[in-house]
């Protein structure tokens, strides 16, 4: 006899026993052994986070940190938004809008300008540290860190 579960329909396929949310105390099915909520609005809860789309004011920031608005039903992001209302036209596929003072919520007109992708890509990636970087680092610390991350690693490939 099989150890595994029954599923909806009566065949014993299903590995992870049912679990009851950590949030709402409803019965879920979950996918993933490390599932501990029903949805995602209840796991946003018990991770104590600000779901992305529930920001303060009008649109919420995407998960890159870019503002995105809604207008008509039509989902756009706020910076590209302003700038077609500003030229009265559409944007490119290859037109980008910088961020002039790296500020990627100030959606300021004065603040956003058209580039080529191509000219944007230099841009960004010559800036002292890497977009995504929160924190000014040296390079010796990176160093240390990115070492300790890779004992980690090897160490929890080690003990599975
Ligand atoms: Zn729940």
């Amino acid at each position: 006899m099989s150890n595994k579960l029954l599923d909806t329909l009566g065949r014993r396929n299903r590995s992870i026993a049912d679990k009851t949310c950590e949030s709402c105390g409803k019965q879920f099915r979950p996918s993933k052994e490390i599932q501990r909520a029903c949805s995602r609005s209840c796991g946003y809860k018990i991770r104590k986070l600000t779901p992305y789309n529930k920001g303060k004011g009008k649109g919420w920031i995407n998960a890159k940190g870019y503002r995105e608005i809604k207008v008509n039903g039509i989902q756009y992001k706020e910076h590209r938004y302003i700038m077609e209302k500003h030229l009265g036209r559409k944007l490119l596929k290859s037109e980008d809008v910088h961020h002039v003072n790296g500020v990627k919520t100030d959606n300021r007109i004065s603040n956003l300008k058209v580039l080529d992708h191509g000219e944007h890509t230099v841009i960004t990636n010559n800036r002292p540290y890497k977009k995504g970087y929160k924190i000014k680092l040296t390079q010796k610390e990176r160093n240390r860190r990115s070492d300790h991350m890779k004992e980690m690693r090897n160490k929890a490939l080690e003990n599975q």
